[in-house]
């Protein structure tokens, strides 16, 4: 009968319906599980003094930006640091709650958390370091948990040369990418260190002021050919408040930063702009200089959140479609 018939029709519709978005669905989802992304770096608490204000110790450290800011375009963030047992558990779960990962995450009974407390001049863009304790990360050996040895990207957040070299070391396959974030702090205590890293690595991200000095060239496109010389094949050179130039072979791109009306903190907006660089190139899987200008601005617009509140607060409050319309404003802003 037709009735019959009609059934027959409509079953084998929805069970087609299924199998396609199986087909469809499936690969991606497992793909997202895959591509999955490994941070080191500082878990640590940070005194900022800005002209806006002043905070005790919050919580920082370039890890902690980086994977907040990675998080936002990956379903999971691996992170490997050590802090004391004075780092409060409830910053632990609100870290968890963005998706990050802490089985590598080392507590040191009776020992403290790294310290850092800076100052911003009244134009935001120097700033100077008061103190560095480095507390907990003097003997910091990473341990890469075996789950975490499938890592197919890569961030060696802002800490020790030695460290970095370690954690590459401890994986058991070399990942697709390995970017690498540092800071003048390491060129003037750890300069051969540093330069041990540089030839293992992918991609470099540092500021205008440290590509400088460690080139010892003044113009950016001369010191980028000899920090590529060094290693890396591609580099990033951050700007501040005047975006990021990235270099690759003979190949260039420039990304401007965002005008914004406030700028309260720009503590952790290196490691925003990074951890949302390889976040974006990790969910795409595309490590293409073509796709590298995408994260550039994906990173950017990350960035340009962060500065907007003190310490973290801002990554904690935007959606994906706060960043959708940002990095639109950022399309319009130079496109021409
Ligand atoms: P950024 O403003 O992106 O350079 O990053 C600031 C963050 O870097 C702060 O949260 C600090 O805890 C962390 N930091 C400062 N100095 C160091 C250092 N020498 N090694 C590692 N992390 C650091």
């Amino acid at each position: 009968s037709w009735v019959r018939q009609m059934r027959k029709h409509t079953l084998l519709i929805v069970y087609f319906l299924i199998q396609t978005s199986l087909l469809v669905v499936a690969p991606r989802l497992v793909k997202s599980f895959i591509m999955s992304l490994l941070t080191i770096g500082t878990v640590a608490f940070d005194a900022l003094e800005t002209p806006y204000g002043k905070t005790d110790k919050i919580i920082g450290g370039s890890c902690t930006y980086i994977a907040l800011s990675s998080a936002f375009f990956l379903p999971r963030v691996n992170v490997v640091a050590v802090v004391g047992d004075d780092f409060p558990q409830p910053y632990m779960e609100m870290l968890t709650s963005k998706g990050i990962n802490l089985d590598g995450l080392q507590i040191k009974a009776g020992e403290k958390s790294f310290f850092w407390a800076g100052k911003y001049h009244n134009n935001m863009n120097s700033r100077d370091t008061l103190v560095t304790d480095l507390n907990v990360l003097a003997d910091f050996k990473p341990e890469i948990p075996s789950s975490y040895q499938d890592c197919e990207y890569l961030m060696l957040g802002n800490l020790t040369p030695q460290v970095q070299i370690e954690a590459i070391q401890g994986l058991n396959k070399r990942p697709k990418l390995v970017v690498m974030d540092t800071m003048n702090f390491w060129m003037d205590v750890a300069m051969d260190d540093l330069k041990r890293v540089l030839t293992m690595v992918d991609v470099l991200c540092i500021n205008d002021e440290e590509a400088r000095q460690l080139s010892e060239q003044y113009s950016l496109r001369t010191a980028a050919k000899m920090i590529m010389a060094m290693g890396p094949k591609t580099l990033i050179i951050k700007k501040g408040e005047h975006g990021a130039l990235l270099f690759q072979g003979d190949r260039m791109f420039y990304c401007p930063a965002l005008p914004l009306e406030d700028v309260f903190d720009p503590t952790g907006a290196g490691d925003t702009f990074v951890g949302g660089f390889i976040g974006y190139l990790a969910k795409t899987d595309d490590i293409s200089f073509e796709n590298m200008r995408r994260a550039i601005v994906h990173g950017s617009a990350m960035a340009s959140f962060c500065v907007e509140k003190f310490g973290t607060e801002r990554l904690f409050e935007i959606t994906e479609a706060d960043l959708a319309s940002r990095v639109n404003e950022f399309r319009e802003l130079a496109s021409f």
